[in-house]
């Protein structure tokens, strides 16, 4: 393509051919001065889309150094030995892999959306429940900077609506947790109104708010107001997702804020009542103390770590565990043992997980299970073109209860029925916690009192690892919780916050 002419000078030639009455040049001239705008248009929005995608890559390498660094960090210091940190490098180790993981799945969810390939599901959950449970995750946060959290939720509510609980969780998580990042001072307030199976939400926040000039921009990827405030800044992605997910649903989301004063971000979308109201679903629970034999898994991973760190989460659950670091031993580790489950990385270095999976089928038949993990979210789909010999697909970073969860279903494993709580027996063994350790922890026992009534298990595995890290002295305490959440015995497991906030 020959370079465009200087604008300058086809509007002199255009002028001249007008004057002298040339119509045919003067419209070939205006023709060429049309295309050239539009060139120059082209080029513009071409280049602002690669600083776009720049800026993208310098936040995110940020995004990624920051926890990364502190990962490293502390796992130098634990290679050294250095036992007094071990409580505290666990916490700072799991959140900054929460980050990580929080961030690749940004990313997936932007390529699914982009690419069309997001898909809704459609299920019933209690409308209450899923708010509090939110509001019961993100209280801590607040409360870390001074403010108040509140659900403001009208009477009448139905108990339980339809829709996708997961993506309507991380549109009200990405909007509350902007509103506690941008406030300092006040209050975050999440409201709903519910009329004619239409929900509204409201996310109103005290804090800096937006010009207006930058209300409609923070909708597009990576833009960011200019806050002039740089330690907030995150990558930039959360508010074009929510906003992609509302509209996939169906809704609509706006913004109204005063700069100095706060941000009010409004959805709306219909959240149907289910006709018949569903039955509950079973509560997660830990393996261990299933009925039963011992049952074998095998897991195959050429990734010695990887393997160690299924061996160490699988094993405390009365599981027996071998492992492979290849085809050829896993095969003939199945052979040889037998096991129940097979847990096979997709990759296994030269060899290909999805050959070892049909050849395991092949041989043993289907009644050993087959679960296989892959870092690579995308190929969830791209079962062995022989057909899906495995039973499940599990994508890593995997949720420790989720992958719980799987085994527990692919093995069938049965529990006896839970014996009876007796509050005298778990304040019987309390362990005692110093009185210097009192007002520290007072805070994660509120919160573990609070998570226990809504069984969420995630956020009491955070509260009980923040306390065992405020010291060694806690640790007994943390130990005791932990054994309880095991035995998902919950009712316990408050007794012995409330006992150790008023000993
Ligand atoms: P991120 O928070 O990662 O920067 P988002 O897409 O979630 O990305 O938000 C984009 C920008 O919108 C933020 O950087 C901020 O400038 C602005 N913003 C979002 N929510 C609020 C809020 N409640 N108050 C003030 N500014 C906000």
């Amino acid at each position: 393509m020959s370079a465009p002419a200087p604008l300058h000078d086809l509007q002199a030639l255009l002028a001249w051919a007008q004057q002298s009455g040339e119509d045919a040049h003067a419209r070939a001239l205006k023709a060429l001065i049309e295309e050239n705008a539009q060139l120059a248009h082209a080029r513009q929005v071409a280049e602002a889309a690669n600083e776009a995608k720049t800026r993208f890559l310098a936040n995110i390498s940020h995004e990624i150094r920051s926890p990364l660094n502190a990962i490293y960090g502390y796992a130098q210091l634990l290679d050294r030995g250095d036992a007094d940190t071990a409580g505290k490098a666990a916490s700072v180790i799991r959140r900054s892999s929460e980050h990580l993981s929080n961030l690749v799945e940004s990313l997936l969810d932007m390529a699914q959306v982009e690419s069309g390939s997001l898909k809704l599901a459609r299920a019933p959950f209690r409308l209450r429940a899923f708010l509090e449970q939110i509001i019961a995750m993100l209280e801590l946060q607040a409360g870390a900077k001074g403010l108040a959290l509140t659900l403001d939720c009208p009477p009448g509510l139905p108990e339980f609506v339809r829709g996708d609980e997961k993506r309507l969780r991380q549109i009200l998580i990405n909007l509350l947790t902007n509103a506690i990042k941008f406030t300092d001072h006040g209050a975050v307030t999440l409201r709903l109104h519910y009329r004619n199976e239409i929900a509204t939400f409201e996310v109103i926040d005290t804090g800096i708010g937006i010009a207006a000039e930058d209300q409609e921009r923070i909708f597009s990827p990576f833009e960011r107001a200019e806050t002039g405030d740089a330690p907030r800044a995150g990558v930039g992605l959360g508010l074009a997702i929510t906003q992609a997910l509302v509209q996939i649903m169906g809704g609509d989301i706006r913004v109204e804020s005063t700069p100095g004063k706060g941000t009010r971000f409004v959805v709306r979308l219909m959240l149907s009542k289910p006709l018949m109201p569903p039955a509950d679903p079973p509560a997660s629970r830990r393996l261990n103390h299933y009925l039963g034999h011992k049952r074998t898994v095998l897991v195959i991973d050429d990734d010695e770590a990887q393997r160690a760190l299924l061996k160490s989460l699988l094993e405390p659950q009365g599981l027996r565990v071998l492992d492979a670091g290849n085809a050829r031993r896993a095969l003939a580790l199945a052979e040889e043992a037998q096991p129940d489950l097979v847990l096979l990385d997709v990759m296994l270095g030269t060899d290909d997980g999805w050959q070892v999976a049909s050849t395991l089928r092949d041989r043993h038949g289907p009644a050993l299970r087959i679960i296989m993990l892959s870092g690579e979210a995308g190929s969830a789909g791209a079962a062995h073109p022989a057909g899906p010999a495995n039973d499940l697909f599990v994508t890593k970073p995997f949720n420790v209860d989720a992958l719980f969860d799987c085994l527990a279903q692919q093995l069938a494993l049965e529990w006896p029925a839970e014996p009876a709580f007796s509050s005298a027996a778990a304040n019987a063994d309390q362990a005692a916690l110093p009185a210097r350790l009192a007002a520290d922890a007072a805070s994660h026992l509120a919160s573990i009192e609070q998570l226990v009534k809504i069984g969420h298990v995630r956020a009491l595995e955070a509260e009980i690892a923040a306390l065992a890290a405020l010291g060694q002295e806690a640790i007994p305490l943390a130990d005791q919780m932990r054994r309880k959440l095991d035995d998902f015995d919950l009712p316990a497991l408050a007794t012995l916050a409330r006992g150790a906030r008023n000993p």
